[in-house]
C-alpha cells in the first residue's frame, strides 16, 4: 500500500505514530526504547523496535485470522507498521493467567502461582498517576468509554485473545502469564484492538525453564533482553 509519512501525531515510551496521506490510516514506528516503572528507569537496546514491530505483526495477523478485530493493516518496513487510526480508549486492559508483577505485590498472591481463572483487570492510563487500577464505575466517572455494554465487550475480547494466544504460545512451549492490550475506536465507531502485543506488553515464561523471555530481563536487569525477544520471535515463526 502506497502512503505518505506526515507529521508526527504522537511520541510514546515504545513508539513514534505518524499521520499519512490517508487520514484512516497511521503509521506506527517502533523505537529500541526501553522504559519501566512509569519511565523511571530507561534502556535502550539495538534491534528491539524491529523485532517487536515483526512479534507484534504476526500476533495481530494471528488475532484477525481467528476473527479478532485489530487495528493492524500492514507491515511497510522493519520498524513500520501501517494501522487503522483509531482514538485509543484510555483503558489498560489487563489480563492474567499467572501471578506475578504488580499482581503479587497488591495483594500479596504468590509469584507463579496459577491463578483460579483468568484475571482481567482495567487500568486507567494516565502516566501523572501512574496508570492506577480501577472498577467499572471509575472507568465511567472518568468517561473512558460511554457505557458499561462497553466495558463488558473489552473483558470479552480480552478473554478471546488470550484463549487463542495462551494455546498458541502452549504449542511452542511458552507460558503466556500476563499482557496487556489496548483498544480504541475507529471512524466507523467500532471497536479494535490497537497499539502493540509484544514482549514489553506481555510476560512469557519458558514452559520447561520457566526463564523469563520478556520485559521483565529488562525490568529486572537480568541480561540478554534482546536475545529474549529473539526467541520468542523464533517461536512464533516456527511452523508447527
Ligand atoms: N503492562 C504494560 N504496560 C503497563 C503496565 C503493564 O504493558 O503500563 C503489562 C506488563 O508487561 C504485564 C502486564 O501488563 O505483562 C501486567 O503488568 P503488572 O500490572 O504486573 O505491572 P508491572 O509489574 O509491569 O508494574
Amino acid at each position: 500500500m502506497q502512503v505518505e509519512k506526515k507529521e508526527k501525531l504522537y511520541e510514546g515510551k515504545g513508539k513514534k505514530l505518524y499521520k499519512t496521506s490517508d487520514e484512516n490510516l497511521l503509521l506506527a514506528e517502533f523505537k529500541d526504547d526501553l522504559t519501566a516503572f512509569n519511565a523511571q528507569k530507561r534502556g535502550n537496546e539495538e534491534g528491539k523496535g524491529a523485532l517487536n514491530c515483526k512479534i507484534s505483526s504476526e500476533i495481530f495477523k494471528l488475532l484477525e485470522t481467528k476473527g479478532i478485530r485489530t487495528h493492524y493493516k500492514e507491515t511497510l518496513a522493519d520498524n513500520l507498521m501501517l494501522c487503522q487510526f483509531v482514538e485509543i480508549i484510555p483503558i489498560e486492559v489487563v489480563v492474567r493467567n499467572i501471578a506475578t508483577g504488580s499482581l503479587t505485590k497488591r495483594l500479596g498472591i504468590k509469584e507463579g502461582e496459577k491463578l483460579p481463572f483468568t484475571l482481567v483487570e482495567f487500568y486507567y492510563k494516565d502516566d501523572s498517576l501512574s496508570d492506577p487500577l480501577i472498577n467499572d464505575e471509575h472507568a465511567l466517572i472518568l468517561n473512558c468509554v460511554k457505557s458499561v455494554e462497553v466495558l463488558e465487550y473489552l473483558r470479552k475480547i480480552a478473554r478471546e485473545v488470550n484463549e487463542i494466544l495462551r494455546e498458541f504460545f502452549d504449542s511452542r512451549d511458552l507460558m503466556l502469564v500476563d499482557f496487556k492490550l489496548e483498544f480504541g475506536l475507529n471512524k466507523e465507531k467500532e471497536i479494535l484492538v490497537a497499539d502493540e502485543i509484544t514482549p514489553d506488553s506481555c510476560r512469557f515464561w519458558d514452559k520447561n525453564t520457566k526463564e523469563k523471555l520478556d520485559k521483565d530481563r529488562f525490568r529486572e536487569d537480568l541480561g540478554n533482553v534482546k536475545m529474549a525477544y529473539e526467541e520468542i520471535l523464533k517461536r512464533i515463526l516456527l511452523s508447527l
